[in-house]
C-alpha cells in the first residue's frame, strides 16, 4: 500500500517560486527604505519565555489567551523545572525584551529597529489569515532624554510607511488612527466604558459579553453587524484624553496635514495588544475582503518597565508581509500582461561528453552576471528546445563543432532569429536582448 502523502500543517504553506520573487521584492523594498530612514535590523529568537508575551502581550488578549504555540521545554537538567516556551506570535515583545537585555537605552540616543520574519498565531485559517505568517516590523524607542515620546516619532513612522507603500506602487490604501490615551487617562475611560456597557450588555454577541468582562476596549474591535448600533452609542475615547494626550495626538495629526500623509481619525481602533498607548493606527486596503488590514502599530510607552526594563518609551509598527503579497499579486492580475520572469539564456550542451565543458561555460556566463539555466546532453535536440522555451529567452547551442570552432548558435526564442556568435562576445550578446 503506498503510503500517505504529508501536507504543510493547516495554516501554514509553502512560498514558491515565481510567488517567492514578489517576496524578495517586497523585502527588499522594505530593505532599503529603512535604511533610508537610517534604521538597522534586528533579528530576535523565533521563541522566547512564556511570561514575556504573558506580561507584554497581556493576558486577556485574544493572542495570549487563545492563540499561542506553548510548551514545556524538557531539554533541561531533570532536577530543573521546564521552562514555558512560546513561538513567537508578535515581535515587539522580543525586540524590547532586547532593549531592556543589551542595554540599548544606555547610548542615550533612539533605537530604530526593523525585523522581517515569521511569527506564529493558532487562528482560524482564511485567506490572508495563516498560523505561520509573516512580518516586517520596525520600532522606535529610548530614553526621554532622546526624544523617544515626541509625536514627530509617530509622524515620521506614518510618513514612512506610506513612502514604503508608495515605493512598492501599493494604492488604494486608507490610513485609519486614532489615540486611546496614556496610562494614566486610558483607565478612566476603561471605567466609562465599563458603565456605558452595563445596561447594554444584554443585547451583545457573547464575545462582547466576554470582553465586557476581561478587556471592555475590544469591545470596540467587535464586527458583528447587530452590535453596531450599540457600539455607537458608547462613550469615545477622545472625550477621556487627559491635555497631554490631546496635545499630543493634535501634534501627530499636524505633522501628517503638513507632509501630505492621508488619514482618517477612527475613534474606534484600539487594536488588540494591550501595550498600547497613546497613538495607535492601522493600514486597511479593501482588496484584502475580511482580513483587510495591511499593517498596524502604535505607541507603547509603559512597555519596557512592563518588562522589568528601564523607562523607554516607544512606537512601532508590524506590516503582514503575506497580505502585502497578496495585495501586489491582485494589482498584478489587474495589469495582466506582465512579461514572464525568464533565464537570459539555455545552454544546451548536445550529448552527454559537452555536459562538462558546457558547465565551465555555464559557470564563465553566470559569472559574468547573466541568469543562465543548462541543460543536458541526454536530451533530444527537439526537447533541448521545448524545455529552453519554457525557461529562458534565448537557446545557446553546444555541440562538437561549437567546442571545436568556439563559433556558438544562439537563438532568440520571442523572434526566431539565429546568429552565431564567438565565445568572447557571447555575454554582449546574450546581455543585448530585450526584457
Ligand atoms: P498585529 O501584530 O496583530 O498588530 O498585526 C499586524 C499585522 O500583521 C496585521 O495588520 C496583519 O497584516 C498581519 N497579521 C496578523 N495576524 C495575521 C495572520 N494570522 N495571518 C496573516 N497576517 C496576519
Amino acid at each position: 500500500m503506498a503510503e500517505k502523502i504529508i501536507r504543510a500543517v493547516r495554516g501554514t504553506r509553502d512560498l514558491l517560486p515565481p510567488e517567492t520573487e514578489l517576496w524578495n521584492h517586497v523585502e527588499s523594498t522594505a530593505r532599503r527604505i529603512f535604511t533610508r530612514y537610517n534604521f538597522g535590523e534586528i533579528r530576535t529568537p523565533i521563541f522566547e519565555d512564556t511570561q514575556l508575551f504573558a506580561r507584554g502581550v497581556g493576558e486577556e488578549t485574544d493572542i495570549v489567551s487563545k492563540e499561542m504555540y506553548t510548551w514545556e521545554d524538557r531539554s533541561r537538567a531533570q532536577s530543573e523545572k521546564a521552562q514555558s516556551l512560546t513561538l513567537r506570535p508578535e515581535n515587539t515583545a522580543g525586540v524590547v525584551r532586547a532593549y531592556i537585555e543589551h542595554q540599548l537605552g544606555e547610548s542615550g540616543l533612539l533605537q530604530k529597529l526593523y525585523y522581517i520574519g515569521p511569527q506564529f498565531r493558532r487562528e482560524r485559517p482564511q485567506k490572508g489569515r495563516y498560523r505561520q505568517f509573516f512580518q516586517i516590523g520596525a520600532e522606535v524607542m529610548g530614553p526621554q532624554s532622546a526624544g523617544s515620546e515626541s509625536p514627530l516619532r509617530d509622524a515620521e513612522m506614518l510618513e514612512m510607511l506610506t513612502s514604503l507603500l508608495d515605493e512598492l506602487a501599493i494604492t488604494g490604501w486608507t490610513l485609519n488612527i486614532n489615540s486611546v490615551g496614556s496610562a494614566s487617562d486610558r483607565p478612566l475611560y476603561v471605567e466609562a466604558l465599563r458603565k456605558a456597557l452595563q445596561p447594554v450588555i444584554g443585547r451583545m454577541c457573547v464575545d462582547c459579553q466576554r470582553r465586557a468582562e476581561t478587556n471592555p476596549l475590544r469591545v470596540l474591535d467587535c464586527k458583528v453587524p447587530e452590535d453596531q448600533p450599540v457600539i455607537e452609542t458608547l462613550p469615545r475615547i477622545a472625550d477621556s484624553l487627559d491635555d497631554a494626550s490631546k496635545a499630543h495626538f493634535a501634534a501627530v495629526c499636524a505633522a501628517l496635514d503638513i507632509c501630505g500623509v492621508p488619514y482618517q481619525r477612527n475613534h474606534r481602533l484600539v487594536r488588540g495588544l494591550d501595550y498600547y498607548t497613546r497613538t495607535t493606527f492601522e493600514f486597511t486596503h479593501g482588496g484584502l475582503g475580511a482580513q483587510n488590514a495591511l499593517l498596524g502599530g502604535g505607541r507603547y510607552d509603559g512597555l519596557s518597565e512592563m518588562l522589568g526594563g528601564p523607562k523607554a518609551p516607544g512606537i512601532g509598527f508590524a506590516i503582514g508581509a503575506d497580505r502585502l503579497v497578496l495585495t501586489l499579486q491582485a494589482q498584478q492580475a489587474e495589469q495582466a500582461s506582465l512579461p514572464p520572469d525568464l533565464a537570459d539564456a539555455y545552454l544546451a550542451p548536445m550529448g552527454v561528453v559537452l555536459d562538462a565543458p558546457a558547465l565551465s561555460l555555464a559557470r564563465e556566463l553566470r559569472r559574468a552576471g547573466l541568469r543562465i539555466d543548462l541543460g543536458d546532453g541526454s536530451f533530444r535536440l527537439k526537447k533541448s528546445f521545448e524545455t529552453g522555451n519554457k525557461l529562458a529567452r534565448q537557446i545557446i547551442l553546444f555541440g562538437e563543432d561549437e567546442q571545436q570552432s568556439g563559433i556558438f548558435t544562439v537563438k532568440n526564442f520571442a523572434n526566431g532569429e539565429q546568429t552565431k556568435v564567438a565565445r568572447e562576445h557571447l555575454v554582449t550578446a546574450l546581455k543585448s536582448i530585450e526584457k
